[in-house]
């Protein structure tokens, strides 16, 4: 069988002949290392605790699926509140452009959770078992040990991250009963967590960075987002090509630039000179560093994610050689380029005043909702029964949302001579929770109209700030049994006519 080779390079991450080159990342130290890994364990703690920290009785972000409702930092949000949070998600994913026009991928390099917990869990756990790439092996022997006890410890994270995870969806009280009975009382539940953990485990151990390079669509995004002012690593190719060996200047060596200076040495003729190359010595530490393994030196390439490893590798090497910092650095393609850098540019101005004025209708709306939501929904069955009673009766359903951070009574009648039939009656309804309960509307028949329907007000009320009426529509017999109806009751009404 004869297979083509690719004309050009298609993923950094796959060989000519299609399979899969696996990246081992060599560490770079420096001043951005240094950075990201006080933001990122900052971020894990952060993301770990967010569950466990409670604002107004309920955890700070908790996504309740099941119940249909979310807490956000105090706020809860339930089905209806749909228009609220579509603003909240379009100001969130505003706020995402605005900064990447700005900071370019900030955060895929330095606060995705996929690059925080990959750079600093799972890789300084490779690290431990299995050595540093690029350096002296100092852990030998027992490979396969080595392996297999890594893949222990990356399962026992991926538990962990799981069991985060999903505290966000479920909460954390919840989650410690599941965790201290047997999975057979909750075995919906648990394989949620195994089919979490099985996802976590396959992403951190073995599709590692082919999320962000196949699988996130943040990537794709990034062209539309990013301009020619936007903050991205850069490789300066003016200062660096051509690239090439050489020997090591002395230090402080004068910059190209100081050489023109009036009173500066005269520079050595380019005769002297054994060639002449620019600041990059084609060490290629850039790449081997890159978690992506792209070579930042052929330009802004999609897999970049901004993570600045590069810039530490190749400022170290700079210090080695003597020449300055900055060969590969935070920039953006106009400067690199020589060109004008605009800082006021119509997307800058843009995108803040959409997000405040959508922040603004999203708080205006939030402090206008009322505190309660009632709604009276038909139940299934028969339209309406006859009781014995004469009257004739519908069944409902009353859902009731309570969105003050106290719990709350709520009284249901309506005017007579209809009448609520309800168990319990005012209904209790929880802070920041929705129940749902069944009731019976019972009615003489004399309300009703010839077609049989009539509209009856039901009124809840919790005995202070929240009262509403509600129109519902009621339907009992037409047509010759109603007349028959309505006529009984006016003769059981009236004995002494009879
Ligand atoms: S680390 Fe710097 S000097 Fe080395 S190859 Fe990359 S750009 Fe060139
Ligand atoms: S090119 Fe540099 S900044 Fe971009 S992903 Fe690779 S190491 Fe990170």
């Amino acid at each position: 069988m004869t297979t083509t080779a690719p004309q050009e390079r298609v993923l950094a991450t796959l060989n000519a002949d299609g399979s899969r080159r696996w990246l081992r990342p060599r560490l770079s130290r420096g001043r951005f290392l240094t950075a990201r890994r006080v933001v990122a364990y900052f971020l894990i703690a952060l993301f770990t605790l967010i569950p466990f920290i409670p604002v107004n009785g309920h955890p700070a972000l908790l996504f309740d699926i099941p119940a249909r409702r979310f807490h956000v930092f105090g706020a809860t949000f339930f089905p209806t509140d749909t228009a609220l949070m579509a603003l909240l998600f379009l100001s969130i994913f505003l706020a995402i452009f605005f900064v990447t026009a700005l900071f370019g991928r900030v955060w895929c390099g330095w606060a995705c959770p996929q690059t925080v917990y990959m750079e600093f869990l799972y890789r300084p756990i490779e690290r431990l078992f299995e050595g540093e790439p690029g350096r002296k092996q100092r852990i030998t022997g027992a490979t396969g040990l080595r392996k297999a006890l890594k893949h222990a410890v990356f399962f026992a994270c991926s538990i962990y991250l799981a069991h985060t995870f999903l505290a966000y969806f479920v909460g954390v009280e919840r989650l410690w009963q599941w965790v201290q009975r047997s999975p057979m009382e909750h075995p919906g539940a648990f394989l949620v967590m195994a089919i979490t953990t099985a996802l976590m485990s396959f992403d951190f151990a073995f599709f590692r960075e082919q999320t962000c390079l196949v699988a996130c669509p943040y990537g794709r995004f990034q062209a539309a987002m990013l301009d020619r002012n936007s903050l991205i690593v850069t490789y300066d190719r003016a200062r660096g090509e051509p690239r090439g060996k050489k020997k090591r200047t002395p230090t402080a060596a004068p910059d190209v630039a100081l050489r023109v200076l009036p009173g500066a040495p005269p520079a050595p003729s380019p005769a002297a000179q054994p060639r002449s190359l620019g600041d990059c010595i084609d060490c290629t530490l850039c790449v081997t560093t890159c978690p992506t393994g792209i070579d930042i030196r052929e330009g802004l390439q999609m897999e970049c994610i901004g993570c600045a490893q590069c810039i530490d590798a190749c400022d170290s090497v700079m210090d080695k050689i003597g020449r300055p910092r900055g060969l590969i650095r935070y920039s953006s393609q106009n400067i690199v380029e020589g060109k004008a850098r605009s800082i006021l540019r119509p997307r800058l101005a843009l995108y803040p005043a959409v997000i405040a004025g959508l922040l603004t209708l999203f708080v205006v709306l939030l402090a206008g909702k009322s505190t309660a939501e009632a709604a009276v929904l038909p139940r299934q069955g028969a339209p309406f029964y006859l009781l014995d009673t004469g009257e004739v009766s519908n069944q409902v359903r009353l859902r009731l949302v309570n969105r003050a951070a106290t719990d709350a009574s709520f009284t249901i009648s309506t005017a007579e001579p209809a009448r609520i039939i309800l168990d319990t009656n005012p209904v209790s309804v929880p802070a920041g929770e929705s129940v749902t309960v069944g009731l019976t509307i019972a009615f003489p028949p004399a309300l009703l109209n010839d077609r049989g329907a009539a509209v009856l007000t039901i009124t809840i009320s919790d005995g202070a700030e929240f009262t509403r009426p509600i129109e519902y529509r009621v339907l009992g017999p037409a047509g010759r049994k109603l007349r028959e109806m309505k006529s009984r009751s006016e003769s059981d009404r009236d004995p002494v006519t009879d």
